[in-house]
């Protein structure tokens, strides 16, 4: 039935016209090869074509910004809380009302509702942001909480990508919530002192540096870890082997988890696409694929989850922290700003 709608509708317009209908432009942030799969699942059910432009967070934002309302974009993918405020506050979403989508995702792990209802963003999957530790050297209660990663005992010690990535963004901007500003720097400054080396890699190369004995403590998300645990490869096996992981903070607040999310364009020319998208993006079977494909947490609660990697991390479940994804955004410019005195690179 459908099929027959769509072939009188494209009877009735002109060839580029017919291009934009069939076709959802998708700006992604998610540099994730097994995400190919989502993409052409959805095409298969719904005879959508995605045209994908791919860049990282801070590209896609510059890209929506400099596109204005010119741009073509459709849909956005971001993998990380504080891009996600970002694009919402600079106004390049398009806040929508969706019961699946509101049903689907927790609260805290959305926007916050417009004035008149809408939701700027939608969290899709989460990610853990954990500790990785040599075994040979280091006593997992020496890292048990994000606080005791900045104390002496950890002095020298510690590998970290750049504090200025948005994982590191939101990381610290979550601790801002929780310690308040003033324990925050100081927990910074002790951060800087027990550094291994300078930031530098990305969380892969964190773990690595671990493994090879460079570094004897590192930060983490959750799925880089997976993948080398579920990895072909047997050094990179051996690698995952080497570490220990602690998801910090069990006793206390819970352990900062972030999120990957989207959002409806807001010059998209297509929103009914755009929405569906975004709907199938919490059906089980694309959330099953955050999970198994990529290593994620499903935002959408009593999914069956059949990850190896992920029940070995947490013996099957972990206290993850309860602030509004929303707020870590916030404090973007005050942990850039205190990262600058205590000379966080
Ligand atoms: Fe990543």
């Amino acid at each position: 039935m459908r099929q027959w709608g769509w072939v009188i509708f494209w009877g009735l317009m002109s060839s580029s016209a017919m291009a934009e209908v069939g076709v959802l432009n998708l700006y992604s942030a998610r540099h994730y090869p097994t995400d190919e799969a989502l993409y052409s699942d959805f095409s298969k059910a719904t005879g959508i074509k995605i045209n994908r432009v791919d860049s990282d967070d801070a590209g896609i934002l510059a890209r929506l910004k400099s596109e204005g309302s010119a741009s073509p974009a459709d849909v956005i993918l971001l993998v990380d809380a504080a891009r996600l405020w970002k694009g919402e506050v600079e106004g390049l979403f398009m806040p929508v009302q969706s019961k699946i989508l509101e049903s689907a995702v927790p609260a805290q792990l959305r926007a916050k509702p417009t004035e008149t209802g809408g939701t700027a963003w939608f969290g899709l999957s989460t990610r853990a942001r954990v500790v990785v530790y040599d075994k040979l050297k280091v006593a997992r209660q020496e890292v048990d909480t994000y606080e005791k990663l900045a104390e002496p005992q950890n002095k020298g010690r510690l590998c970290i990508r750049s504090g200025s990535h948005p994982y590191n963004l939101s990381l610290f901007g979550a601790m801002t919530e929780h310690l308040g500003p003033v324990k925050t720097e100081l927990w910074l400054k002790g951060l800087v002192d027990n550094m291994a080396r300078s930031p530098k890699g990305g969380d892969t190369d964190q773990i690595k540096a671990v493994a090879s004995g460079e570094c004897a403590v590192a930060v983490t998300n959750t799925y880089y870890l997976a993948r080398l645990m579920r990895s072909s490869n047997s050094a990179e096996k051996a690698m995952a082997e080497r570490v220990g992981v602690v998801f910090p903070n069990q006793s206390s607040w819970g352990t900062h988890i972030n999120v990957a999310g989207g959002a409806v364009a807001r010059y998209s020319k297509n929103t009914d696409s755009a929405l569906k998208f975004l709907e199938y993006l919490v059906s089980p079977e694309a959330q099953n694929h955050f999970a198994n494909g990529n290593n994620e947490w499903p935002v959408v609660q009593g999914l069956k989850l059949d990850n190896p990697a992920l029940k070995a991390m947490t013996g099957g479940s972990f206290k993850s922290e309860l602030i509004p994804i929303s707020a870590v955004g916030m404090n973007q410019i005050k942990v850039q700003q205190m990262m600058d005195r205590v000379g966080f690179k």
